[in-house]
């Protein structure tokens, strides 16, 4: 299964709107949903229902407002913050020595096309990988290259530590089989959208820029709540930048993508209209910073870059499968809640499919979801 999903190249359906634009109608009726919700809520925030919000275009307040975080300079090859050359990261068997000469290299060089569009050089992924394979070395050092041969024997590749396409495609199948979306996708199945009582209204502070009908399955909303609490807590980076981790888009419906696939012309190549991970309310779009000139959702390589170079991604990536939340690896800024995970490489439960949504909301939609103690994630 893992060939097959490695080939899948689903984008996770987010592009920036040239007109933000959501249907009146949707409006209206996320606006039931977040009082009715609200009601039977934990958080007062919630139960307050949120305040009118004049509709802005994304992109508008995305230009006028000053980038996150200044561009990643296009140099050569620097080992991440967390994932340097550690006196431990050169200890490791002469053919590992080689592999890493090779991976310092072709970071910054390999021409491929991980997720069917062309890349130069595979840095974007360096920090996921590392976390993926256990280490934290730098990608051009010899422990990086023992720690991706364990993990290549692992998978019956040839272990010899050297960061190629075939190894990347067993990467991108272990991830992308975390996301139940994508595994009905690959049977050509799309979820449906949430019942409406599961959705509830996005609070205006966790919100990047605020609309009024931006919503998330009630269950994923509690599980990012606990998330973003704990990213405060354990990282003085994040409590310092309180539009770190907000949310740009949670719910979308399939019908207001479908209205403006048809209006606006504004189908990310169809696949909006078709199906879109967001149609589950449980897919957030999350504000790790953006290049300057750009949207956050812009997936441009350099912003790719910038964004997952920031602590916010940096501390996704380590810590998010803690509350059940997985990345999109295209799209450093899309996480889907995927239920509490204790490891990563558990298979998460599937999503509700046609006549089971509400069974879902008796059966734990609307539980507290326990996060898995720190320490227990795996590598
Ligand atoms: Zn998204």
């Amino acid at each position: 299964m893992i060939g097959l999903v490695a080939t899948l190249a689903l984008p996770a359906g987010a592009k920036p709107a040239p007109k933000a634009h959501p249907a009146k109608a949707h409006a209206a009726k996320a606006h039931v949903t977040k009082a009715k919700a609200g009601a039977a809520h934990v958080s007062k925030a919630h139960a307050k229902g949120p305040p009118v919000k004049a509709h802005v275009s994304k992109v508008a307040v995305a230009k006028a407002l000053p980038p996150r975080l200044a561009p990643a300079a296009a140099s050569a090859y620097a080992p991440p913050e967390h994932h340097a050359n550690y006196a431990s990261c050169g200890d490791a068997p002469e053919p590992f020595q080689k592999a890493a000469v090779e991976n310092a290299k072709s970071i910054d060089t390999l021409d491929w096309k991980p997720f069917g569009l062309p890349e130069k050089g595979w840095a974007i992924y360096e920090i996921l990988v590392a976390q993926e394979i256990g280490t934290h070395c730098g990608a051009g050092t010899p422990g990086f290259a023992k720690a991706l041969g364990s993990f290549q024997a692992r998978y019956s590749l040839p272990a010899d530590g050297v960061f190629a396409l075939p190894t990347f495609e067993t990467l991108k199948g272990v991830w992308q089989e975390r996301r139940p979306f994508v595994m009905m996708r690959v049977q050509k199945l799309c979820p449906d959208a949430p019942a409406e009582p599961m959705l509830i209204g996005i609070p205006r502070e966790q919100e990047t820029f605020a609309r009024p009908d931006r919503s998330l399955r009630l269950d994923a909303l509690l599980a990012y709540e606990q998330m973003v609490a704990a990213a405060r807590n354990e990282s003085s980076a994040l409590r310092a930048d309180p539009k770190a981790l907000s949310i740009f888009s949670g719910y979308r419906s399939p019908e207001s993508d479908k209205i403006r696939c048809d209006t606006e012309h504004n189908c990310d190549g169809a696949r909006r209209a078709a199906c879109s991970a967001h149609r589950t309310g449980t897919a957030v779009d999350l504000d790790v910073g953006w290049a300057q000139g750009v949207t956050a959702d812009t997936t441009t390589t350099e912003n790719r870059m910038m964004q997952t170079r920031t602590a916010a991604y940096k501390w996704m990536v380590k810590n998010a499968s803690r509350f059940g939340f997985v990345n999109y690896p295209f799209e450093p800024w899309h996480w889907e809640y995927v239920g509490p995970l204790t490891a990563l490489g558990q298979v998460p439960a599937a999503l509700p499919s046609s006549g089971t949504a509400a069974a879902a909301v008796q059966a734990g939609a609307v539980q507290q979801p326990q996060p898995a103690q720190a320490g227990t994630t795996g590598p």
